[in-house]
């Protein structure tokens, strides 16, 4: 083979493997069966992508009922998708990341992927460690609830948290030292965090932030329905003390929620914020969706006691688009869609390294 014929492929290979040149048709929109999994399927459908569910054996049939699939790739646990990962590659598979990837998979089989990854996976690291997220947030200047060191250090309402993204699931209240001993008994071994409990409403805000245009928009925002805490008030205080009921969080779904809309300004500042101070963290930062979990108290102080930063299944309540999209595009426009538009125009502009991080 001549030089020239070598340089030539060679040149073409590298071109390929950083996506220039390659259709939308060459691509397809992969994501684990589960969390907002269906949004992500249909918006990527809806943007005219083939989609690939990787599904748990005992759920496929539901998944296939609602046909926003063009495959189905079933195993018996998500920590399979490491050794699904050169099939995925060679199918020029395009995962998008959601909370149960976070859930199921180890950070470092995260990171080893080879497969084209919606997002900067470096920033995923900041999430998962609660005091990272925190650093983080600091140098966005929001507001967030004091942290106690200790158990001795408690002082006013203090929700305790076990690491790990596990939906609330657990989460106790406590006032004092004692208090805390008798209720962290039934969670032997586990590691939490003492955290300022604020007594306010909880809004979780969501965003989008395009690296090919550079600009933020706010997509919505939800509140959470969690159990027991939400139906703590169907029983009368009385028996509520009697009956010794305890609060947990565990989530069960997602309501819709406009705000006021006095509190946009500060909310979207937040927002831009904190994709500023990400920049910082890596070089590269946070883009496409994530999220602020705020507490808004009666003077209207906004507490941010949590980010993710990647969809939120808060989202879910708007795969018809929320009334935020519904001002910003003439069409119905969930997160899910906004993900896989973007990926459509990196494609189109043969930027697909600005968005595969
Ligand atoms: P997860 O870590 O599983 O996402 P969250 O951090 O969202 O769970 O917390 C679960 C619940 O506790 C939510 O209802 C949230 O509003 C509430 N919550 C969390 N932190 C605080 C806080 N500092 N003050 C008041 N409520 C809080």
């Amino acid at each position: 083979m001549s030089n020239e014929r070598y340089y030539s492929i060679l040149y073409q290979y590298k071109q390929t493997r950083k996506g220039i040149g390659l259709k939308q048709s060459d691509y397809t929109i992969a994501t684990l069966a589960s969390h907002s999994s269906l949004q992500i399927l249909k918006g990527a459908k809806d943007e005219g992508f083939k989609t690939i569910a990787i599904c748990k054996r005992d759920s496929e049939h539901v998944y296939k009922t609602f046909n926003v699939a063009d495959e189905i790739i079933v195993v018996d646990d998500f920590s399979e998708l490491t050794t699904l990962d050169k099939q995925l590659k060679d199918q020029n598979a395009v995962l998008i990341p959601h909370g149960s990837f976070v859930t199921y998979l180890q950070m470092d089989k995260l990171m080893d992927l080879k497969t084209n990854y919606f997002g900067n996976r470096n920033i995923l690291n900041w999430e998962v460690d609660r005091g990272q997220q925190r650093k983080w947030l600091s140098k966005a200047s929001v507001i967030q609830p004091k942290i106690f060191k200790t158990p001795d250090d408690i002082e006013g309402p203090v929700i305790v948290k076990f690491f790990g993204a596990a939906g609330g699931k657990g989460y106790f209240l406590t006032h004092s030292r004692e208090d805390f001993d008798r209720k962290i008994a039934q969670h032997h071994g586990k590691e939490y965090i003492l955290q300022e409990y604020v007594v306010g409403t909880p809004v979780y805000a969501h965003f989008f932030h395009s690296p090919l245009t550079g600009e933020l928009e706010i997509m919505g925002f939800d509140k959470r329905y969690e159990s027991n805490v939400d139906s703590v008030g169907r029983v009368a205080a009385k028996e509520q003390v009697e009956l010794e009921i305890e609060t947990s969080y565990t989530i069960v779904g997602n309501m819709g929620l406009v705000v006021r809309e006095s509190l946009l300004p500060e909310i979207y500042a937040m927002g831009e914020r904190v994709v500023e101070a990400s920049k910082t963290l890596d070089g590269v930062g946070l883009f496409g969706p994530f999220c602020l979990e705020t507490v808004i108290t009666p003077d209207l102080k906004m507490y941010v006691f949590e980010i993710s930063a990647r969809i939120v299944a808060g989202t879910n309540p708007y795969i018809n688009g929320s009334p935020y999209t519904d001002l910003r595009y003439n069409e119905p426009m969930s997160t899910g869609r906004r993900i896989a538009r973007e990926i459509k125009q990196a494609i189109e502009q043969n930027e697909t390294e600005k968005i595969f991080k």
